[in-house]
């Protein structure tokens, strides 16, 4: 049976990088840049104050090493937005607010707060250096500069960065779009009556929300019976129009598990069907053209997890994101209860961590099957139980796998 990095790598190499866009700034985040951004212009833009305080001449600069008062005749203010055309001399100030240009002649500009004001006299209390709280032009980036290289994700301050560099949009990746199909004869909508042997349909919801929180548009969500025909004809409209198609159960070797089945006649190409991890053993992968189906697990746990494991990089692929490798995020975390299992395969233990004086802590959450979502949703880390281990004592510092649904990692 193929390892998880086995099986993650044969992802990687169908994953093909999506299409380009242009979106405005307002729609930009969490996408990926797909082209770097230079300066336009000098950041600052002009030279201006970082404090309000009082603006100073050359000469009184240097006079403040030796003079611990000096007093000087206020020649006006200057506030942002003004355009600063004043010009100050020797023995004279000028009240500058944050962020107002700096006036022709002034050196330096003291703090308010290092100043004595009596009428339109200032006292200066402090020695300034020559350049002090000034905010020179250009000092950040010139003209031209690099500013962020492309394939990094849009946050917050990328966006505030765009902005305060005049850009009202950006080139990033299209957000890849999906489909979910869920199977089962015994399924039903939250909200609908249950009738004997029929449980809620809860994967759908969970898969939807991962793909939210993640900016991917959820094209369509399909239901389907354990029904070859059904599964076809749901998996050819779900490959039309998504770049993902994700189903849930139906995969396993039960006599009603269609999806495989399906995809092949439909002329997918399967590339895996069982992957050496608990939960999540029977994971199918295929690829038609450009377009990637993954056969998700139907138990809840294992559906969310395969999601996160397999799911999850071939989404940063297709934006332009680099690989990050499980072992290059794993946390040092001391096990505070023994786990033992007895199958060889890499088992994901839900955990919980915690922190005390030696270092973090991680607790195997109640609940550990895979129908169990208790346990999932109590959850911040996955334990990665090495495939060839059967027993680890409590006390023991493990690999922890931080599990956040709202980032790229
Ligand atoms: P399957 O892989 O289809 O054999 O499903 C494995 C288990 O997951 C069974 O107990 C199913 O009832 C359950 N299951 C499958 N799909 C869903 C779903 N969409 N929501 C909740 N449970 C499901
Ligand atoms: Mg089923």
């Amino acid at each position: 049976m193929l390892t998880y990095d086995q099986a993650l790598a044969i992802v990687l190499e169908h994953t093909p990088k999506l299409d380009v866009i242009e979106r405005p700034l307002d729609a930009l985040l969490g996408s990926v840049l797909a082209v770097p951004i230079r300066a336009p212009h000098d950041l600052p833009l002009f030279d201006n104050s970082a404090v309000d305080g009082y603006g100073l001449h050359a000469q009184d600069v240097a006079q403040t090493a030796t003079q611990p008062e000096l007093t000087l005749q206020m020649a006006g203010t200057v506030q942002a937005g003004d355009r600063g055309l004043l010009t100050i001399s020797s023995g004279s100030t000028v009240k500058i607010l944050t962020g107002a240009p700096v006036p022709a002649g002034v050196e330096a500009v003291v703090m308010q707060e290092m100043t004595q004001v009596e009428d339109q006299r200032v006292t200066v209390q402090k020695a300034v250096q020559s350049g002090d709280n000034i905010r020179r032009r250009g000092e950040e980036f010139k003209q031209g500069d690099p500013v962020l290289p492309s394939n990094i994700e849009v946050t917050p301050p990328v966006i505030g960065l765009l902005a305060s560099l005049g850009f009202t949009e950006a080139v990033v990746y299209r957000k890849p779009k999906v489909a979910i199909i869920v199977t089962g004869n015994e399924l039903v909508s939250p909200g609908q009556p249950l009738k004997p042997g029929q449980i809620y349909e809860s994967n759908s919801y969970g898969l939807k929300a991962a793909l939210t929180a993640l900016g991917c548009e959820v094209l369509s969500v399909h239901q389907v019976g354990d029904s070859l025909s059904e599964t076809k004809i749901t998996l050819e409209q779900a490959f039309s129009e998504a770049d993902i198609v994700l189903t849930s159960g139906g995969v396993s070797v039960g006599e009603f598990d269609w999806v495989k089945q399906a995809a092949e006649s439909l002329g997918v190409q399967s590339h895996f069907w069982k992957v050496a991890i608990k939960p999540g053993k029977p994971s199918y992968f295929g690829s038609r053209e450009n377009k990637l189906l993954f056969g998700l697990p139907g138990n809840p746990v294992a559906v969310l997890l395969t999601f996160h494991l397999f799911v999850l990089p071939a989404l940063r692929k297709m934006q332009g994101l680099p690989s990050v490798s499980i072992q290059s995020r794993m946390r040092k975390a001391r096990l505070l209860k023994a786990i033992s299992k007895k199958t060889e395969r890499l088992d994901f233990v839900r955990g919980q961590l915690g922190q005390d004086e030696a270092g973090f802590t991680v607790t195997p959450t109640q609940g550990q099957s895979s129908h169990m979502l208790g346990g999932l949703a109590q959850a911040d880390c996955l334990i990665p139980f090495a495939l060839e281990d059967s027993h680890w004592e409590a006390g023991k510092w493990v690999d922890v796998l931080p599990l956040n649904w709202s980032v790229f990692s």
